[in-house]
């Protein structure tokens, strides 16, 4: 299918023209991210395919309707993105890529655990400068430790039998439990009881409008003192405003995120040469003690092989009209 291949990186690139050599649809990549303001650039394309950061709120579904596009290949798990009603009022398919590596994301998520208690940010730069003194990088043991995991799905799963290897205690909450995690000791909780409880949270649950925000002000009272927070999920689900003063009072002692709420005008570019204008980002920069990359845990050669699969043989079912798995509606 004549397909249009929104926010393309090279590595994008690579990964969907080995993959496309099986499935032999039509994929112009683009640089520009999918926004009611780039529509244009889809006019006459059946499909396009669009990742986490492109915005398929109601304006843009509308223009690309009018334009001719049907599908909308997502080559990524969450769907936040998309006005999924708008959609389906506009009779347009939406399909997604359900799971590509849960492993990639949880096992980033234990890297940056890891990265934090240890301290090896710091301990990296010093050796570098030939300081080879301690001073200030004091872990702590994560056997015994509990580990608090929000969401145990797929993601959430590989991430508890990590921790399970450490060690730790395990509490989780979820809307549904998993059978897997009870099996290794997991402990089903109320959210506040594993707030309260936890030396390590982890969020692994979708960012939905029951789950936004789902980390504030009144959440981050509730945490052990010191806690350390992990976000390998999606941004949406910390306040990041309360998270700051969270930091800032001590009651969030670490903090390792992957995804921030406002990174769509961040994240994916190379932004070095700019003065970035996000006061609340530049501010949780400035923490010794927060840790962030920029979406990069889904980033694995085998998450990037099996989202390319995935994705061309979802485009490939729409086309020829077969039911698609991984198709939302
Ligand atoms: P999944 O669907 O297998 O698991 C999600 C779990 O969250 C389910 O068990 C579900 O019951 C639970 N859940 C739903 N609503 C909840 C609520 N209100 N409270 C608590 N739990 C709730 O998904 P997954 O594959 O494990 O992925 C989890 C999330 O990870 C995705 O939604 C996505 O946002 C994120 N993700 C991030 C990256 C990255 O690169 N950083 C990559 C892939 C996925």
């Amino acid at each position: 299918m004549k397909t249009a291949f929104f926010s393309a990186k090279p590595y994008d690139k690579a990964s969907f023209i080995t993959a496309n050599q099986t499935y032999h649809h039509d994929l112009t990549f683009l640089e520009t991210r999918l926004t009611s303001k780039t529509t244009a650039l889809a006019a006459g394309f059946p499909a396009v395919c669009v990742f986490i950061n492109d915005e398929l709120d109601a304006k843009t579904l509308h223009q690309l309707a009018e334009n001719g596009t049907t599908t909308i290949a997502l080559r990524c798990a969450g769907f936040n993105n998309v006005d999924l009603e708008v959609a389906k009022e506009l009779g347009l398919k939406v399909v997604r890529v359900p799971a590509y590596s849960p492993y990639a994301v949880a096992e980033h998520a234990a890297g940056l655990v890891m990265m934090l208690n240890r301290k090896l940010y710091k301990a990296y730069n010093r050796v570098r400068e030939d300081n080879f003194a301690l001073n200030g990088l004091l872990g702590f043991d994560l056997h015994n430790k509990t580990v608090g995991i929000v969401g145990t799905g797929k993601i959430g799963e590989c991430f508890a039998r990590i921790m399970n290897g450490f060690g730790c205690k395990l509490l989780a909450y979820d809307i549904r439990e998993n059978q897997a995690l009870t099996e290794i000791g997991t402990q089903y909780v109320d959210l506040s009881d594993l707030l309260g409880n936890a030396d390590v949270i982890s969020l692994h649950c979708p960012l939905l409008p029951d789950t936004h925000h789902m980390i504030n002000a009144n959440s981050i009272a509730q945490l052990k003192p010191g806690a350390m927070l992990i976000n390998t999920s999606r941004g949406g689900l910390i306040d990041t405003k309360a998270a700051i003063n969270g930091l800032k009072s001590g009651q969030i002692g670490y903090l390792g995120i992957d995804v921030y709420e406002d990174e769509g005008s961040l994240f994916f570019q190379d932004l070095s040469d700019t003065i970035i204008q996000d006061d609340k980002f530049q501010l949780l920069q400035s923490f010794p003690n927060v840790v962030i990359t920029a979406h990069q845990a889904f980033f694995t050669r085998e998450a990037l092989n099996n989202i390319a699969n995935t994705t061309l043989m979802n485009i490939s079912d729409i086309e020829s009209s077969r039911d698609c798995k991984n198709q939302l509606q």
